[in-house]
Formats: structure tokens, C-alpha cells, sequence
């Protein structure tokens, strides 16, 4: 009893910071574990306290704002974690039901739900949902939402639902400019609609997605009718499938791609489509008994900064890491974060000691997004020499650099090592280790050093017997002949990656004729802003004379162009599953040298999906839009042929 008191009393705080103050200071995943906690002890005792914010949906609105009550309430959805549940909801659903149920599935937007009204085609109120039965008006700050429809086509009484959203790449153009970055993009859209200025909500350039219809006169039948009525009004509405069978909603949410996204989504929603069945099922105090939220795990978590080390990378910039108390986060134990730079430590005021919350999504670095508790924290300092050499430092835009280009010994190693890459000179048998013991034992600091390696330079050097020396040896030797491509890849040019570097090669065709390319010359290539195409032509500038002596070794690569008569020529190819007799790169490198383009994922251009074991929703949309499909046998009989 004691601990559910605290329980309720803790998330209550927890709820008011969230919902009232729009300003949380702990993450939706530490909410949850205790929200969970506390659901299950009422549900062991059969007690639930009168406060309990399992008997509620949100927070109470605020008096700054005037109230307005919706014409039938709004509710809050039931979780789920696991597949399992959600079999299990489904066959709960089916019996309580008595029969089959088809089902709807739509993302579950993380941002403020909207409730607006519209009575003779007009937009008369635009709410947030509040308590559920009582919201607060918000129609002038929803006004400046560009996507929000003033007038609708249908002229009866209406109040419609939907997220209000900040979409990622709205949310860092803001972060980009901003005195004080914005910790999440829920916290972007809750803290610019529930704020009495329209000229900040017009600011945040919002978006509102739409999925409910919860008023009208009108007779709708289905979920997915629901739907298309938001979209003959012109509200913007996100992909619906409709489905009978579970197993396909479960590989459908399997097939999600939270990153490829412009905006966040927490889940997925599952809903009964039709809405007399709805009404079989009914409501809990809570949430409908016909729709349920498959939650993702959680990408945000807090934990405490014990510390800020600067780090060098390949081209000298010194970068601030966030040194963490361990958390899991995503299945990993997070103990580091990036912080960008000086500048982004003190916009959003991470001191050591503080409490932070930190972001981590599937192919990025963890970030730090801002502080959820200051607790008197230790201010960081920027350095004013490089961490590793100790040389004076340039400043350049918001980052700082370390000049010491041939003597500071982790730029040397990572470009070193970079360079040797599959993808670049593709050099085996130089581990970083190797390339520090080579620069303290003979100063090996640029790439003209490696081409300048002799057997007796490996004398004493742990583990480099006369056979990996001249397998190394070789290997640096056999490297002058890589292509134009892999060669500018090489360079480690900032802002250049493997992509760029290989439309830079078809372009030009000579290295040459790329270090003679202007800036405007290089924009003309559609994927170049300025920044990079400053980065280019400031690398060669600085660096002619090493691509001189390079050319001068033997080096001085030209483009093989795409194998015109290739078996793959012209198509678009997609590997999904595991090859076993390929890696998928070998695989994509044949594929590349037949002619053919590898995409990471099936769109409407993809003529051919090689399908290796385990394939899995790449190949189901593959079949679904009747795209050619090749298993492994069929692979390595085309390319033998
Ligand atoms: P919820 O946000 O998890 O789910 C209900 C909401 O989902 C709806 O109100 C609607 O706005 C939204 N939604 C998005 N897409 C939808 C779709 N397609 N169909 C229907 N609805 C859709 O539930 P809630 O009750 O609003 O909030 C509870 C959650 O809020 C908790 O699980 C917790 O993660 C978070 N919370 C966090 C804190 C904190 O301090 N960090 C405090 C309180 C609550």
C-alpha cells in the first residue's frame, strides 16, 4: 500500500510536468516502468486509490486557457509490448466478439492530440484533449498550422481527431537556430500549441495528421471510411492497412522503419474497422476495448553526464563526448553520447552532473537531447588545445579544429585507416595499432608514407612475420590501381562520403579534372550545397601537392564506367535475407560491376529482389507489387552464365 502511494503521488508529479508544464524530466520509458508497476500491484491488491492515474486519461487544462468540452469524450489506448500480447488481445477480441474481426493499422504519432470542430464548413474550435472530457482552446495557435484546413467541403457538424506533430526535419531546422534547442519533437508541438502566443505556434512550422472522426451526423461504417471522409475534407491522413489477419499485422510492424520517417512515431495502432463492432466491445474508464498501441521500444531514456572528453577525429575536429552512467536503451548498454560542440553543450545547458536525456535510433550515435534535472552540475570547459597534440586550435563555423595535420597521432590513424577501407584503397593488414607503432617508430604520417613502406620499417613490430609484410606490402602496391571512385572516397575529404565520391568520379572521370573543378561547376551536381562543394575545392587547394605526389608514385585513377552490356545493366536490384555463399556487399559489388544499381529498400523502381533465408517484408512487397524475384542458386547461375 505504502508503494503504491508513492507510486501514484510520483507519477502524478511525473503527469503534471508532462501534460500541464509541457516540460517532463523523466523519459516515457521511466514513466511507463512505473506506470506498469503500479497497474500491476492494483491489480494483485484489487485496490485502486481514488487518485490513481490509471483511472485517468491526461491532465486537467489550464486556466490560461478557456475550456472547451468535446461533444463526446476522447480516450487514452491501451499497450502492448510483445507479439504475444497482441495474439493474445486478438483472440480475446474474436471471443468476446463471438467471430472473425478485421482490423485497421495505423502509425501512432508521438506528438499532442487535436480535437477540432467545424460547423458550416468552418473551423469554429481547435482543442487539445485535456482530461479527456473538458480540453483547452487552442484555435488561434491551430490557425497558423498551414496544413489545417480553414474550410471543409462537408457542411454538417463535425469534430475530427488527430496528432499534432513536429516532423524531424522541421524540428532540427528549429534546433539548427534556436537560442534554446528543443529537447524532443513532442515536447516541440505540446510546448507551441499549449502556449498563448499563435506567433510561436506559427514558428515551429507544426503539422497536424488526422485518424478520427469523433463527432457527426453522418453515418460512417468502417475505420477505413473514417479515413477517406478526413480525406475528401482535405485533412492529411497517414497509410491504413486493413486486415482480418493478425499475422500480417504483425509482419507489416516488423517491417517499420522508424528512421525513414519524418516523423515520430512511439507504435503502431491497431483498431477494429467496424465501428457496430466497436460498439459491442465498448470502453474501459480508460481506453476503447476495441483498438489497442503496439509500443516500440523506447528510443529516449535519462541518466546522469559523469563527464565531458573531447575527442579527435580524421579531419581534426575536436568533438565533445558525453561520458554516462550506463542505462539500457534499445536493447544496449548506452555509456557515451555526442554532443556536437561547444556551442550545442551550452544552448542546451548539460552540465556534468546533470541529469540528461539522451536519444538513441538505430544507425545513429546516441545524442544528448537536454537536461532533465540540472542538480547543481559542474559547468564544462572548452579546451583551447588539441586534447591529443596539444597544438593551438582553429575555429571554423561552430566546430573547432586541431591544424597538426601530420603530427597529431589520432587524425594520422584514423585517416590512415580510412583510407585502407574496403570501400577506398581497399589495403588489408594495417590495424590501427600498427599505423601508431609506424608513426612512433618512423614517423609514417600521410598516405605517400604508406606507398613509401619498406620490410625492414615492420622490424620489431609484434605479430609481422616476412609473409604479412609482403602480403602488406603488396596489398599497398596492388591499391594504385583502384578506381577513380574508391580513390576520391580515399581522400577523406569532409562531407565527402562513398556516395558523393562515386557521382564525383562519373562526373569528372579524372581526378585531375576534379581538383581543377569550381565551386559552381560541382553544385551543378544536384546532391552539392555549397558547404561541400567549399569543403572540395578547399581540400585541393591545401592538399595538391600530396594528390602531385601520389599521381607521381603511380597512382592517378580513372573512371570505369558502368558495365554498359552488363547482366545487370539497367536494372535496380534489392538483397534481402542471408546469401550463403556471399556477403551482401560482394554480392552488391557484382551486381555494381554487371551494370546494375544496388537500393536498400523495394520502391516502385526496383525491377529485381535477390532473396536470400530469412527473407522478410522487402520480399513480401516485392511479391505484393509483382517484382521480379531471384533466390541464391538463380544468382550465381546468371553471373556464372
Ligand atoms: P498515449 O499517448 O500513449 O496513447 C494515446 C494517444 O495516442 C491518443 O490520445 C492520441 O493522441 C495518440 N495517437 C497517435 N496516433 C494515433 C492513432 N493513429 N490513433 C489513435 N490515437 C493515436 O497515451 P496517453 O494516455 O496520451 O499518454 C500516456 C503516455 O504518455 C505514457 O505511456 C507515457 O509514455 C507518456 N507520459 C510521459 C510522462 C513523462 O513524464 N515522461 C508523463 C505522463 C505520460
Amino acid at each position: 500500500m505504502e508503494r503504491m502511494k508513492e507510486l501514484v503521488a510520483l507519477l502524478n508529479k511525473y503527469a503534471y510536468e508532462y501534460y500541464v508544464l509541457d516540460n517532463p524530466t523523466v523519459s516515457d520509458k521511466e514513466y511507463d516502468v512505473l506506470y506498469d508497476e503500479l497497474a500491476l500491484l492494483e491489480k494483485q491488491t484489487g485496490v485502486v486509490l481514488p487518485d490513481s492515474p490509471t483511472l485517468k486519461v491526461g491532465g486537467d487544462p489550464i486556466k490560461k486557457f478557456v475550456e472547451h468540452k468535446h461533444i463526446n469524450r476522447l480516450y487514452s489506448l491501451d499497450k502492448c509490448k510483445t507479439f504475444d500480447e497482441l495474439i493474445e488481445w486478438d483472440d480475446k477480441l474474436k471471443k468476446l466478439f463471438g467471430g472473425k474481426i478485421e482490423y485497421t493499422l495505423e502509425y501512432k504519432l508521438d506528438g499532442l492530440t487535436l480535437c477540432l470542430t467545424y460547423e458550416n464548413g468552418n473551423l469554429a474550435v481547435a482543442s487539445t484533449r485535456g482530461n479527456g472530457t473538458v480540453g483547452e482552446d487552442v484555435t488561434e495557435q491551430v490557425k497558423t498550422i498551414k496544413s489545417v484546413p480553414l474550410s471543409i467541403p462537408y457542411k454538417g457538424l463535425v469534430e475530427v481527431q488527430g496528432e499534432g506533430i513536429m516532423r524531424v526535419s522541421a524540428l532540427n531546422a528549429y534546433n539548427k537556430g534556436a537560442k534554446e534547442p528543443l529537447k524532443n519533437a513532442r515536447n516541440g508541438v505540446a510546448g507551441a500549441i499549449r502556449n498563448l502566443d499563435p506567433k510561436v505556434t506559427a514558428s515551429r512550422n507544426l503539422d497536424v495528421i488526422f485518424y478520427n472522426v469523433n463527432f457527426t451526423d453522418e453515418e460512417i461504417l468502417t475505420q477505413q471510411k473514417m479515413i477517406e471522409f478526413l480525406q475528401e475534407n482535405r485533412f492529411k491522413t497517414e497509410k491504413l492497412l486493413v486486415t482480418s489477419d493478425i499475422n500480417s499485422i504483425i509482419e507489416e510492424i516488423k517491417g517499420v522503419n522508424r528512421d525513414k520517417l519524418d516523423f515520430v512515431i512511439d507504435g503502431m495502432v491497431i483498431k477494429v474497422n467496424d465501428i457496430a463492432v466497436r460498439e459491442v466491445l465498448g470502453y474501459t474508464d480508460k481506453f476503447p476495448r476495441w483498438a489497442i498501441a503496439y509500443k516500440f521500444e523506447a528510443e529516449e531514456t535519462t541518466t546522469k553526464l559523469t563527464d565531458v572528453i573531447w575527442q579527435v577525429g580524421r579531419t581534426g575536429k575536436i568533438t565533445p563526448i558525453a561520458c554516462l552512467e550506463p542505462v539500457e536503451l534499445c536493447g544496449a548498454i548506452v555509456k557515451r553520447a555526442t554532443l556536437n560542440n561547444f556551442g550545442d553543450i551550452q544552448r542546451k545547458g548539460v552540465k556534468i552532473g546533470s541529469r540528461v536525456f539522451i536519444r538513441r535510433s538505430n544507425d545513429v550515435i546516441p545524442e544528448v537531447l537536454g537536461v532533465a534535472e540540472a542538480l547543481g552540475g559542474k559547468a564544462v570547459e572548452q579546451p583551447t588545445v588539441c586534447p591529443a597534440c596539444g597544438s593551438r586550435l582553429s575555429e571554423n563555423g561552430a566546430n573547432l579544429f586541431c591544424t597538426n595535420e601530420y603530427g597529431c597521432k589520432p587524425q594520422i590513424r584514423q585517416k590512415l585507416v580510412h583510407f585502407c577501407e574496403k570501400d577506398c584503397m581497399d589495403i588489408e593488414g594495417l590495424s590501427e595499432k600498427t599505423i601508431d607503432l609506424l608513426y612512433d617508430k618512423i614517423g609514417l604520417n600521410s598516405f605517400e608514407g604508406l606507398y613509401a613502406l619498406k620490410s625492414s620499417d615492420f622490424v620489431g613490430i609484434e605479430g609481422f612475420k616476412d609473409k604479412k609484410i609482403s602480403n602488406l606490402i603488396t596489398a599497398i602496391d596492388k591499391s594504385k590501381n583502384a578506381d577513380l571512385a574508391h580513390f576520391i572516397n580515399a581522400l577523406g575529404i569532409p562531407n565527402v562520403g562513398k556516395k558523393l565520391a562515386s557521382d564525383l568520379a562519373k562526373r569528372y572521370g579524372s581526378i585531375v579534372e576534379l581538383m581543377h573543378a569550381t565551386e559552381d561547376d560541382l553544385m551543378q551536381n544536384p546532391d552539392m550545397g555549397p558547404v561541400t562543394a567549399e569543403c572540395i575545392t578547399d581540400y585541393f587547394a591545401k592538399h595538391y601537392r600530396t594528390i602531385e605526389s601520389l599521381i607521381n608514385i603511380g597512382i592517378n585513377p580513372h573512371y570505369q564506367g558502368a558495365n554498359e552490356g552488363g547482366i545487370f545493366s539497367g536494372q535496380k536490384v534489392v538483397l534481402t535475407g542471408t546469401l550463403a555463399n556471399y556477403k551482401r556487399s560482394e554480392a552488391a559489388s557484382i551486381i555494381e560491376k554487371s551494370g546494375g544499381e544496388v537500393q536498400s529498400s523495394v520502391t516502385a523502381a526496383t525491377t529485381i529482389v535477390i532473396a536470400g533465408e530469412n527473407a522478410g517484408s522487402k520480399l513480401d512487397k516485392a511479391r505484393k507489387n509483382g517484382i521480379k524475384i531471384m533466390d541464391e542458386n538463380e544468382f550465381i547461375a546468371l553471373i556464372n552464365a
